[in-house]
């Protein structure tokens, strides 16, 4: 088995990979980091979750290292670009602990924040620049940086850059940058536009790519409670009381939503914020900062705003509303589960989402057990008004599907499962409906499968 030892990196590295308690590489880290050490550019197939940010992370700092050169003003010698703040943030803050006795500089740029602050920082030059796309290319325009002096980019999260829009920042981006350099992509899908992003972006790259054998969503214990909406804020107060649920991560469709319940919660004397894209950045981070120390029990969160979030210890997801892309139930609940954890996932499911829930349930290829709100399976069953399957149209399952999956027990699936967990089918169907699509799952530290090839 791969240890850090074996990979290459240097003493700095090393003590601060065991001052994190990383005892051992994942396999997208130890596939990606002698291919990034030795200058290749690499396509990464992977989601947060897989210990992407550190296979990426410790070569760069290494190779900045070895280097030994001092950035120039308003230029960053390694680049990484960012979907959203939060991520960028937490990407920044792996630089730092990781970079801690490398003597390197880091700096963050996104919007929702002052720019003077920033220029400041870019003014002198950094080593490590951590991007959202919309607030590097302000700075871009204005002057106070050039990418000239880029030697590694990297493209993070690049199938939720497209969801988001931001295609033609990132080409722009692209064509600013020097022919030279190292290029790193990472991306949890690869559909065609993706693929052809990357090819523009890498030159011969290493392709590595991580698939989970048995996904978080596997280990998370997951339950479905069928309620009216209209009764669901009271039901997530009762739910709330339960003292095992320590620190949870509630998620609604939308920001109003989510700044409601929060409310509801806050005067049902449970304390908790909301935290979504109509929140300042440091409003933002202030109720992150509490959730993360435990001085609100509960973070109600809209999809986007959650992604990419890494608190540790979340004993509770719950799903206030179920989401319509049913990836975005299996990132959510993969908030919880974090580094090898296992962890809870509850459902509120009113009747005008029960579609939603069988999508769920396709993609997952699970049935989830439904219970009462005192988590009486069959009281549940015999109260769902509708079987959830069985009227369905017969569906065309890939091959090695367990048609019925039968697991009302609430015991773990294992079976075999295709890579993102659909058929090619279905997943052209997806896109055809511009869905934001990911691969399923992550997470699983042992349960992770690399392959590397060149390609
Ligand atoms: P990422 O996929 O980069 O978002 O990482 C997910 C989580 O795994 C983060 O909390 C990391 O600190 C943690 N992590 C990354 N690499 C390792 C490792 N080798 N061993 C244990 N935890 C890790």
């Amino acid at each position: 088995m791969t240890s850090f030892n074996d990979l290459g990196l240097n003493q700095a590295l090393l003590t601060a990979i065991t001052a994190g308690k990383y005892t051992q590489p994942t396999p997208i880290q130890a596939q990606a980091i002698p291919p990034v050490l030795q200058g290749r550019d690499l396509l990464g197939i992977a989601q947060t979750g897989t210990g992407k940010t550190a296979a990426f992370a410790l070569p760069i700092l290494h190779r900045l290292a070895a280097g030994n050169r001092r950035p120039a003003p308003k230029t960053c010698r390694a680049l990484i670009l960012s979907p959203t703040r939060e991520l960028a943030s937490q990407i920044a803050e792996k630089f730092r602990s990781y970079g801690h006795d490398s003597k390197l500089s880091v700096a963050t740029v996104f919007g929702g924040v002052g720019m003077n602050p920033q220029v400041q920082a870019l003014a002198r030059g950094v080593d490590v620049l951590v991007a959202t796309p919309g607030r590097l290319m302000d700075h871009m325009q204005q002057g106070t940086l050039r990418l000239d002096a880029v030697e590694t980019v990297v493209l993070d999260e690049a199938d939720q850059m497209l969801d988001l829009g931001f295609v033609h920042a990132i080409k722009r981006i692209s064509q600013a940058l020097p022919k030279q350099r190292q290029s790193l992509f990472f991306s949890a899908t690869m559909p065609q536009n993706i693929a052809q992003l990357a090819a523009g972006f890498l030159k011969d790259p290493v392709r590595v790519e991580v698939t989970p054998a048995a996904t978080t969503v596997e280990r998370i214990d997951q339950q479905v409670i069928f309620i009216e909406a209209e009764r669901k804020r009271a039901l997530l107060l009762e739910i709330m009381a339960n003292p095992d649920i320590t620190r949870a991560l509630v998620f609604t469709r939308t920001k109003h939503g989510a700044d409601r319940v929060a409310r509801h919660l806050a005067g049902g004397n449970v304390p908790a914020a909301a935290i979504h894209g109509n929140k300042s950045q440091s409003q933002r981070e202030r109720a992150l900062a509490d959730f993360k120390a435990g001085r609100i029990r509960v973070l109600v969160a809209t999809d986007i705003a959650a992604r990419g979030i890494d608190v540790t210890g979340v004993s509770h997801v719950v799903n206030f509303e179920l989401p319509n892309v049913p990836e975005s139930y299996v990132h959510r609940i993969g908030r919880t589960a974090r580094a090898g954890k296992d962890g809870m996932a509850i459902s509120l499911c009113s009747q005008d989402e029960r579609a939603y829930l069988r999508d769920i349930e396709k993609v997952t290829r699970q049935r989830i057990a439904a219970t009462d709100r005192r988590g009486d399976e069959k009281l549940a069953a015999a109260t769902a008004a509708e079987p959830r399957h069985e009227s369905r149209p017969q569906q065309q399952r890939p091959h090695g599907q367990n048609r019925n999956n039968p697991r009302g027990n609430g015991q773990r699936h294992g079976g075999p499962r295709s890579e993102g967990g659909r058929s090619d089918g279905q997943r052209q169907q997806r896109q055809g409906q511009g869905h934001g699509q990911r691969s399923h799952g992550g997470g699983q530290r042992s349960g992770q499968q690399a392959k590397a090839t060149t390609h």
